[in-house]
């Protein structure tokens, strides 16, 4: 019996891999900075990543996809932190990974037609309103409410914290269409030219600057009743789906952009002395990098097994939270470290660990918060 652990990235993969290497480093990495400063970026980006294939990556042909295997998202989430910039990163993602995957997966020809298909092609920006000002852990107890009239459907209520939502041209909308709890949540695909819909505020965040996040109302919004994605009621197990490869992103880039910090770690403590050594000699730096490239690695092999999982349609939900909790954890400590040891130079912003730092503070907290991530692992796990 054979048993092997390497990841399966074919020839073709690593191609990928290549070209958007090249893509990420020379049209995003340069503006890494400006973007930050900006709070925002060009919404050619997402044409740009459209037109390199990276957007649709893994959806079928049907939709403009190129229908790859889930191994390509996982080249995507670890490429994309040679852009130094997590807030165009998470941008992309939630465009590419998290507010269209279920309209891929049950939403009607029409709503592929109107919402997905132009969303891969980077024409339309994609948000994903799940959390509200008074919902976010408890996604069951969501308050929009998306009342039939007719044969439409008139939505009134809030979201919060939603990433593209100061320009996005449509928006994945969980809503209350039955009673309270989990059983009255529906989706459905919410086009922001609709009258009633408003930005209420571009919300002031500590990282993730060229991400626009927004506090977003809704006040009597018509739409038409076709725009329900999959049945009514049935929303809250589409999200709890959805919710795996949102955290799955989250993990690999994070287990990424760990490996990415500690080795430029390195080579800046092989550059730079103090006291007639090299920063990188001290054995007490040496040791803690090597417990952080450890973990780092059990990080990665934990999170590749989630993908395997997830790539093959198995039950993934544990791994996919193990992961999600591990490496978001883990990363606090790394990025903590390896700012301490570039000293001053840590703290002044041009350098990429300066805003790592900050960055990185999101996950434990976004896509699902480290509490909850170990509240799912003691449900799926006997003896609790
Ligand atoms: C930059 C950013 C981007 C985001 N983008 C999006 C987006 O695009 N779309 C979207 O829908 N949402 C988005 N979010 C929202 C995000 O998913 C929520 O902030 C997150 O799920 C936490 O919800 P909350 O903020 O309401 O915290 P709360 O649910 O109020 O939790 C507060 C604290 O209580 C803890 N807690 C809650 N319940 C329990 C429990 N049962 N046991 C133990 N502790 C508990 C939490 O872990 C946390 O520490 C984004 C958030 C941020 C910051």
């Amino acid at each position: 019996m054979t048993f092997t652990m390497d990841p399966p990235f074919t020839e073709e993969h690593q191609l990928f891999r290549h070209n958007l290497r090249n893509y990420v480093e020379k049209e995003l990495q340069p503006h890494a900075l400006e973007w930050d400063e900006a709070g925002i970026f060009p919404r050619e980006v997402f044409r740009g990543m459209a037109e390199i294939g990276a957007l649709g990556i893994n959806y079928p042909e049907s939709v403009g996809g190129a229908g790859g295997d889930y191994w390509y998202v996982v080249v995507l989430a670890e490429e994309l932190v040679h852009s130094r910039n997590a807030g165009v990163n998470m941008a992309l993602l939630v465009q590419s990974q998290m507010a269209t995957p279920i309209i891929n997966e049950i939403g009607t020809d029409e709503q592929k037609k109107e919402f997905l298909a132009p969303a891969l092609a980077g024409e339309k920006i994609a948000a994903l309103g799940v959390s509200e000002p008074d919902a976010g852990s408890d996604v069951a107890n969501l308050k929009t409410t998306a009342r039939r009239v007719g044969d439409e459907f008139v939505i009134n209520g809030a979201k919060m914290w939603i990433t593209n939502g100061t320009r996005a041209d449509f928006i994945t909308l969980a809503v209350r269409t039955g009673g309270t709890g989990y059983g009255g949540v529906s989706l459905l695909t919410f086009p922001t030219d609709v009258k009633g819909f408003s930005v209420s505020k571009k919300l002031s965040k500590v990282g993730n600057l060229a991400s626009d996040t927004a506090l977003l109302f809704f006040e009597d919004c018509r739409v038409p009743a076709r725009y329900l994605l999959g049945e009514e009621n049935a929303g809250f197990y589409h999200i709890m789906t959805n919710f795996q490869g949102e955290r799955l992103v989250a993990a690999i880039g994070a287990v990424a952009g760990m490996q990415q910090m500690v080795d430029e770690a390195l080579r800046y403590g092989n550059e730079r002395s103090a006291f007639g050594k090299p920063l990188a000699k001290f054995q007490v730096w040496r040791h803690k990098f090597v417990e952080h490239l450890t973990a780092i690695e059990a990080a990665r092999w934990l999170t590749y097994r989630a993908c395997d999982l997830f790539n093959r349609n198995e039950a993934a939900v544990k791994e996919i939270s193990m992961a999600k909790l591990f490496a978001g954890d883990l990363i606090q400590k790394v990025v903590y470290d390896c700012q301490q040891f570039h000293g001053g130079m840590g703290y002044v912003v041009e350098t990429p660990v300066a805003r790592a730092f900050r960055d990185a503070r999101l996950l434990t907290i976004g896509g699902g918060t480290s509490e909850i991530m170990k509240e799912i692992i003691a449900k799926l796990v006997p003896g609790f």
